[in-house]
């Protein structure tokens, strides 16, 4: 007999689980689509967003969800087991292999974990209008949420340059704790 207690899972509660079969689903069309469609997401849901609830709180979405698939992507995408280095180069593969960005760590102090790395060819905005803006808060939240879950620690990142501030790579500084 069917437990009626026991919780359906719903479309709202997000895991690596929730994005489903998409060979099966998209027999013809394939797994891969453009950019653009991406983009006209993303940047039609900030608008929305910021619209109705100001700049800060867009952010604060944004930045959580980030932080929600770095959390579900390093839990199921990435070997958590490996030592730092080994760690940063599967990052790296991976981030590439998912045309995410082109990833470079530029500084890790060992000792208090804070980092400072590079997004090339960022799939948020390399190629954006020049707004004198960071713009990739989503990327803040979701590579805090990928140190998060290989470190066991808070972390907070920031982007500190960004292509539509007028770098050609997106930079971020991430610090542990809250
Ligand atoms: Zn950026």
């Amino acid at each position: 007999m069917e437990n009626v207690f026991k919780a359906e899972p719903k479309h709202a509660d997000f895991s690596w689980a929730s994005i489903g079969d998409i060979k099966e689903g998209r027999e013809n069309l394939g797994e891969d689509m453009p950019v653009l469609v991406y983009r006209l997401l993303q940047y039609s849901m900030n608008h929305v967003l910021v619209t109705e609830m100001g700049q800060e709180q867009a952010d604060h979405v944004f930045r959580a969800a980030g932080e929600l698939v770095g959390h579900e992507y390093a839990r199921n995408a990435l070997d958590l087991t490996l030592g730092m280095d080994p760690f940063l180069a599967q990052l790296q593969a991976s981030l590439r292999s998912l045309r995410i960005g082109i990833l470079r760590m530029e500084m890790l102090d060992d000792r208090d974990g804070s980092f400072v790395l590079t997004v090339g060819e960022d799939l948020d905005c390399s190629g954006l209008p020049i707004t004198n803006e960071v713009v990739c808060v989503y990327d803040e939240g979701f590579i805090a949420g990928i140190f998060e879950e290989y470190t066991g620690k808070p972390y907070k990142v920031r982007e500190v340059d960004c292509w539509a501030s007028g770098a050609r790579v997106c930079r971020f500084k991430g610090v542990q704790g809250g």
